[in-house]
């Protein structure tokens, strides 16, 4: 891997193959191609990303509830593709120029570059959707960043060190509280490793645990809608069985400093409030031209293509992408974004060597989420998993990416880190 300024590449490469965003989509383009493409290909592999690591998004609610080092959310760039023919431009997207087959990238606000592509990958991601729920924005933290997940540690922290200062008890109780909207797999996932190192906290700083409360607000009736209704039940009795206050069908209505207010007159003591109530493409997607969806996501064809662009793929979260068997846009999860990308990078490989291109099929063997460390729900090849073998799988997902994206030596590193974190 090479850092470069992208003022210094040639602006006459032939087969240059620029990849915007280097998450699990943009990551694993990169890597597939470097890996797969022979000299005769004659491409050359630029990474646009302002960031020099990769976010691994699913490890953030370790770092939210108390893992003290944040790293291990954080994959390096010059860690992960060291050897790799690959530059890596750390510059923001601005701009996409379709008509010229050139992007603009630069620091935002600032001056721009333009980089010219003969094949461009978007894979930019989402971000939180906050809605206009009263007090929220200005209240609740989001869950979409190693900063989000440190800012939910550093409140987490000073909201208990406020509360043990209180003598009243109900008082302190309400002040020692704290609540996650959302009932996907973010939250549940945020939600239970709160539930389970919380009250060890508590414990460990000299005060009662049992004062610790825990809630989970969902406004459809069930958590996990994307689960089996069996592992949906044995998700929420698992988070009833470590003390989470679990309310479903019950919409947020407002936020106050201390206070989340639900349909049906409810209050709910939060002084603490973590919102992973949805997602949306990055905003500045639709601004490039390119058709979106509704949620802001481009649409792509079958080919994964963006929709009238044939040099523009897109992979990932920012991309609407509308699985043929089930009619519905996928949803956005690592394992697509993924798969996306291995078949983008093999698109672009055929396309450079005159091979014929095969549409895009969404296969999808799994999908486990943790219900605090240790414990979780999914299932796989149609079969319900549950309890240690399904976070056993989830964490075999993540040693396969690793293997994917880095090599062995990034796996075994990693899987160390990961066994000494739970301990
Ligand atoms: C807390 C949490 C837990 C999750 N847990 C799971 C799980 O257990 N299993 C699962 O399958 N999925 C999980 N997901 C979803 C999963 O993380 C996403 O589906 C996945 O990250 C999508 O990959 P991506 O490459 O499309 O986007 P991302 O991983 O978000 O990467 C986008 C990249 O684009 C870059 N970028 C953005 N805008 C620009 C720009 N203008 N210019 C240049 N670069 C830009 C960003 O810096 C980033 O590096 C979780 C998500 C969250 C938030």
């Amino acid at each position: 891997m090479q850092a470069v300024d992208p003022r210094t590449l040639d602006p006459a490469h032939p087969r240059r193959v620029v990849i915007v965003g280097g998450g699990y989509a943009g990551l694993t383009v990169a890597v597939t191609l470097a890996h797969r493409a022979r000299a005769g290909d004659g491409i050359e592999i630029v990474l646009v990303d302002p960031r020099p690591y990769q976010q691994a998004l699913s490890e953030l609610d370790l770092v939210a509830a108390g893992t003290p080092r944040p790293q291990f959310a954080e994959l390096w760039y010059a860690d992960v593709l060291r050897g790799l023919p690959i530059k890596v431009v750390h510059d923001r997207l601005e701009n996409v120029c379709t008509a010229e087959q050139c992007v603009e990238a630069g620091p935002r606000g600032g001056p721009v570059v333009r980089i010219p592509y003969w094949r461009l990958v978007l894979a930019t991601g989402a971000i939180p959707f906050v809605p206009p729920v009263p007090g929220l924005r200005e209240r609740a933290i989001t869950m979409w960043s190693v900063d989000d997940a440190l800012a939910l540690q550093r409140s987490i922290e000073e909201q208990f060190r406020h509360a043990v200062t209180i003598c009243d008890a109900a008082e302190r109780a309400c002040a020692l509280a704290v609540t996650v909207v959302g009932g996907g797999a973010t939250g549940v996932e945020i939600v239970g490793t709160i539930a389970k190192r919380l009250p060890r906290m508590i414990a460990r700083a000299g005060h009662d645990p049992a004062e610790l409360t825990v809630t989970l607000i969902e406004g459809r009736p069930d958590i996990l809608y994307d689960l089996p209704e069996i592992q949906r039940v044995r998700a929420r009795q698992r988070l009833e069985k470590m003390g989470v206050h679990v309310l479903l069908g019950r919409n947020l209505q407002s936020v106050d400093a201390t206070t989340a207010y639900l349909e049906g007159d409810v209050a709910v003591p939060s002084p603490v409030l973590v919102w992973c109530g949805g997602a949306h493409a990055d905003p500045d997607a639709v601004q490039w031209g390119l058709v979106s969806d509704n949620s802001g996501r481009l649409v792509c064809d079958e080919n994964l293509k963006a929709q009238g662009h044939d040099a523009i793929y897109v992979v990932g979260d920012v991309a609407a992408f509308r699985d043929p068997s089930s009619a519905r846009v996928l949803p956005m999860l690592a394992q697509f974004a993924i798969r996306e990308a291995e078949h983008a990078a093999d698109a672009v490989l055929r396309e450079v060597r005159g091979g014929p291109t095969r549409p895009f099929v969404p296969n999808m063997h799994g999908e486990f989420v943790s219900v605090g460390p240790g414990w979780g729900v999914g299932w796989m090849f149609h079969m319900n998993i549950w309890g240690w073998p399904a976070i056993v799988m989830k964490r075999v997902t993540y040693i396969m990416y690793w293997v994917q994206v880095g090599s062995f030596r990034l796996a075994w590193k990693r899987t160390v880190q990961m066994l000494r974190m739970r301990h």
